[in-house]
């Protein structure tokens, strides 16, 4: 199917640009484990991760009378920023940011991770002059990006239609549909491909497969 080349691209950070998954796991299953609760695997994580993170904490088994959920995000992020540098980027990451911009494509990233938190690992990792722009939450909780998108994709004036998001997780593909852009998914991250395909339309094994995406192809 032919259509117009994209003009932008809005990327999710963790999970999607960022192999942070087992990281995610071990650094949870430390909580898990100091609670006497049973502990994930990657089966397990990819059946019960969601957004928001709240709802995900409660599957988890934690009880908040006994532990605030704002004090158990607060142990979880302490535990994944003294780790962070552990994790890696997804492969390709790097080759398909840069053939994108190389095509004229301009690039974003839209985050559940904190602003500023954001800023310091994309630059960490070299990449932060492939993107006109970095939005993160203000916050650690990670509710939604609905609202952050919706005022940037206003502010950027392009049409949805020339927009398309890449995330990893079904939130991905919500927040994506609220803004009216396309959105692809890839199953690399925190969600299976098994429950990315109940939903999505187009999932991927991984970031090379962008090449086959109808509007990306000639970039890629
Ligand atoms: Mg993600």
């Amino acid at each position: 199917m032919q259509r117009s080349p994209y003009r932008h691209v809005i990327w999710d950070w963790n999970g999607t640009l960022l192999d942070d998954l087992d990281l995610c796991i071990d650094v949870m299953n430390g909580l898990l484990q100091r609670r006497g609760l049973p502990l994930l695997d990657r089966a397990r994580y990819h059946a019960v991760f969601d957004f928001p993170v709240r709802a995900y904490y409660e599957r988890l088994g934690f009880n908040f009378r006994r532990d605030s959920f704002e004090q158990l995000s607060v142990e979880f992020i302490t535990g994944y920023e003294a780790r962070r540098a552990e994790s890696r980027l997804q492969p390709g990451a790097r080759e398909v940011l840069a053939a994108l911009q190389r095509a004229g494509v301009t690039q974003s990233v839209l985050s559940a991770y904190r602003g500023e938190t954001l800023h310091e690992i994309v630059g960490h990792f070299g990449l932060t002059t492939f993107f006109i722009r970095l939005t993160g939450l203000e916050n650690i909780y990670a509710h939604s990006k609905t609202e952050l998108g919706r005022a940037w994709v206003a502010e950027l004036g392009i049409p949805g239609n020339d927009i398309l998001m890449i995330g990893d997780t079904l939130h991905d593909l919500e927040v994506a549909e609220t803004l009216g852009v396309d959105c692809v998914l890839v199953a690399a991250g925190h969600h299976s491909a098994e429950r990315l395909r109940q939903r999505a339309g187009r999932v991927l094994d991984d970031l090379h497969q962008l090449r086959s995406v109808p509007g990306l192809a000639m970039a890629v």
